[in-house]
């Protein structure tokens, strides 16, 4: 599987800005608009992620 990575909302860098985590266990799932999108736990911090995936990310993560 692919290593993924997403935008932590809790792993600030110095200037408060969510910064690039990578994603474990992620479980990747489509919307109800048929969007593929991606939720696992961060790898640094623990807390849940979340990312919204292109089809071809979402196929190579299957
Ligand atoms: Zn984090």
């Amino acid at each position: 599987m692919a290593e993924l990575k997403a935008l932590c909302m809790k792993c600030r860098d110095a200037n408060n800005k969510p910064t690039m985590q990578v994603m474990k266990d992620p479980k990747v799932e489509q919307n109800e608009k048929g969007r593929y999108q991606a939720r696992g736990i961060c790898a640094n911090c623990g807390g849940n992620m979340f990312k919204f995936l292109s089809k071809d990310d979402a196929e190579a993560l299957k």
